[in-house]
């Protein structure tokens, strides 16, 4: 026999944790499986540890360069193991305070693997050992992905790093090859860069960070380039040997000829894979897309009745602020709201040093869609607040309407470009024209203050560029 709840969650990620709190709370009877990271992947292996070790690789890059700021230091060496230490007692308090939700909101996290056996019934296999069947009126999938290995002979066999690996060594490997120049890729191939290793970044495609605009990935690519950070892009790999944490070599091909990578370790950091396989998805009726992700409408409802999906397994962007909307969504829809993934000014940040941030259309977007835009850029060595602490590099770039004043767009390789693009954001959200935020008073010296000058050059009516 099943046993019945109300509220039905498989996968303890953004999305799944917070409906199952609310739900919770409002005296439904809710059961969340989970079968390995309380709170899912964000607290402990993706955004939280990786930002917490790039935080210690950015404490590396000051001590390094004291002397500039007028600091004498002695020799300076990286203790991994404390690197590591510190990032643990984060991810352990981040665990603490979910499983206090867990008791405090009533909601009952059951630890162990699900598969559907029937409509809206999950047979758990218990990480203590037993099974149990669950029923539930509503169901709601949360089950995220994992890191993709490309399949390149020999990769699977050098037993590659995944972001969940690097994030736990406790030693500095000698020479880090990252395959993938993705987010994940840049981010730790700088942290470990500047914790000392030499690192090596790989790209498949034409450039780094393949859907930007390419003076953005041209820039990011100078300044990784100026800390010896080495990048080949457009390289296919047609073979690696070894293994990793001893010896790895990858082959790699470009249009200028082949030549073999020799590393200690190697990194996959090429995109992810929906957990969505082997888990009796089509006993529950929800059918898939090609790419294996679950097939959602714009409410985030699966061709099940009853059944919703949400986060990175339902093909939403592979954002925790996303997941987050996503279950803000569902949350709304089922009190009788309307709201739907449509049409959602999704922003992002990419985390390196300095950080890359992004809202609304690129120049490359805005091509595809045959919108015309008026472009107006700042070289970041023009404002004064990266001038005072030394960090000139990386530009601004905001796309404004060729016909109207309304900002359709923001790009920002600078310091602290993630706040930044919350005040673009906010300025499109609430349609300003982009005139406004030119006039408006900033605190002087900021970041943001910046938006004054680079509004300001936006061209005129009728002058594109
Ligand atoms: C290295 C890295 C850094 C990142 N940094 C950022 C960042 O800075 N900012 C940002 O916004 N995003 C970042 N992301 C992306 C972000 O982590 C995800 O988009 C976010 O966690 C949302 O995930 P989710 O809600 O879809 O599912 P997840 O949080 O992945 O949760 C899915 C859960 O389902 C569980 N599960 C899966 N299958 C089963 C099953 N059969 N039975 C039981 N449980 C199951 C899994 O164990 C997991 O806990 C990063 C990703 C990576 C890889």
């Amino acid at each position: 026999m099943a046993e019945r709840v109300e509220i039905l969650i498989l996968g303890s990620g953004e999305a799944g944790k917070l409906l199952a709190w609310d739900m919770a709370r409002s005296g439904r009877r809710t059961a969340v499986v989970e079968r390995r990271w309380i709170g899912g992947s964000c607290p402990n292996v993706n955004c939280l540890p990786s930002k917490n070790e790039i935080w210690s690789a950015k404490v590396a890059h000051l001590v390094h360069h004291a002397a500039e700021f007028g600091m004498r230091t002695g020799r300076v060496a990286t203790d991994m193991a404390t690197v590591r230490q510190r990032k643990r007692e984060m991810v352990e308090a981040q665990i603490a305070a979910h499983l206090q939700k867990y008791k405090e909101s009533g909601a009952e996290l059951i630890m162990g693997a699900g598969r559907f056996v029937a409509p809206k019934t999950l047979e758990v296999r218990l990480n203590d050992g037993g099974t149990r069947v669950l029923t539930g009126d509503r169901v709601f999938l949360n089950v995220g992905t994992h890191a993709a290995i490309p399949s390149v002979p020999g990769l699977e066999a050098a037993r590659p790093l995944t972001n969940i690996e690097a994030l736990e060594l406790d030693y500095l490997p000698p020479h880090l090859i990252v395959l993938g120049g993705g987010y994940v890729g840049l981010e730790l191939g700088q942290a470990y860069r500047r914790f000392g290793s030499r690192v090596t970044v790989v790209e498949h495609g034409p450039q780094l960070m393949g859907r930007e605009d390419p003076d953005v990935s041209d820039e990011m690519q100078r300044i990784l380039g100026d800390e010896d950070l080495r990048c080949v892009v457009g390289a296919e790999t047609p073979h690696v040997h070894g293994r990793s944490g001893k010896e790895v070599t990858l082959v790699v091909r470009t249009s200028a000829g082949e030549q073999r990578i020799e590393g200690s370790d190697i990194l996959v950091a090429t995109g992810r894979t929906p957990n969505t396989a082997g888990i009796g998805l089509e006993e529950a009726g929800v059918e898939l897309d090609a790419r294996g992700y679950i097939r959602v409408n714009e409410r985030l409802e699966t061709s099940a009745p009853d059944v919703w999906a949400m986060g990175e397994c339902a093909g939403s962007p592979q954002f925790t602020h996303v997941s987050h909307d996503d279950f803000r969504i569902i949350r709304d829809n089922l009190a009788g709201a309307q709201r739907s993934t449509r049409d959602r000014l999704v922003p992002y940040c990419m985390f390196t040093d300095p950080q890359l941030a992004h809202v609304g259309l690129s120049e490359r977007d805005a091509q595809r869609r045959g919108v015309t835009a008026r472009v107006a850029r700042l070289p970041m060595s023009a404002v004064l607040r990266a001038q005072t602490i030394g960090e000139t590099r990386g530009f601004m770039k905001a796309l404004v309407g060729a016909s109207d004043d309304r900002i359709l767009g923001f790009t920002m390789i600078g310091p602290e470009a993630g706040e930044v693009v919350a005040v673009m954001q906010t300025a499109m959200l609430a349609d300003l024209p982009y005139w406004r935020l030119r006039d408006a008073v900033i605190a002087h010296p900021t970041m943001a203050e910046a938006l004054d000058p680079l509004l300001a050059n936006v061209p005129r009516r009728g002058d594109r560029s």
